[in-house]
């Protein structure tokens, strides 16, 4: 797997781009959309690469397990690991789903 060692940086103010729209890499000009498309791409292969068959944790089935691990949030220090667990599909996209609803909810008691 190619994986560039260039550290982006996009420009997020004009001329170059917008907060919302990056323009393209400064130093090595790959887009902001390609940048993260790859970035998509190593996750996704990273949780096909290392699926495995075995003993879901959660609801005790013998399936294909995933790699699930919850994207770090703005309170987390960088550098701190989040817990990894091996999941069949469905409590895969129920993590996932109950992740997503954990952090809404951390945002909107941030809002309130
Ligand atoms: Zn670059
Ligand atoms: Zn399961």
């Amino acid at each position: 797997m190619k994986i560039s060692l260039c550290k982006h940086r996009f420009p997020i103010v004009a001329p170059g781009g917008s907060l919302f729209h990056p323009g393209d890499c400064s130093r090595c000009g790959i887009t902001y959309r390609d940048h993260e498309t790859e970035l998509r791409r190593q996750e996704e292969a990273l949780i096909v690469g290392s699926s495995r068959y075995g003993k879901c944790p959660d609801c005790g089935h013998n399936r294909r397990l995933f790699r699930f691990q919850p994207p770090a949030q703005p309170w987390h220090s960088p550098d701190e690991e989040m817990p990894v667990s091996f999941l069949c599909m469905g409590c895969y996209n129920t993590a996932a789903d109950t992740h997503n609803a954990m952090v809404k909810g951390a945002f909107e008691e941030a809002a309130a």
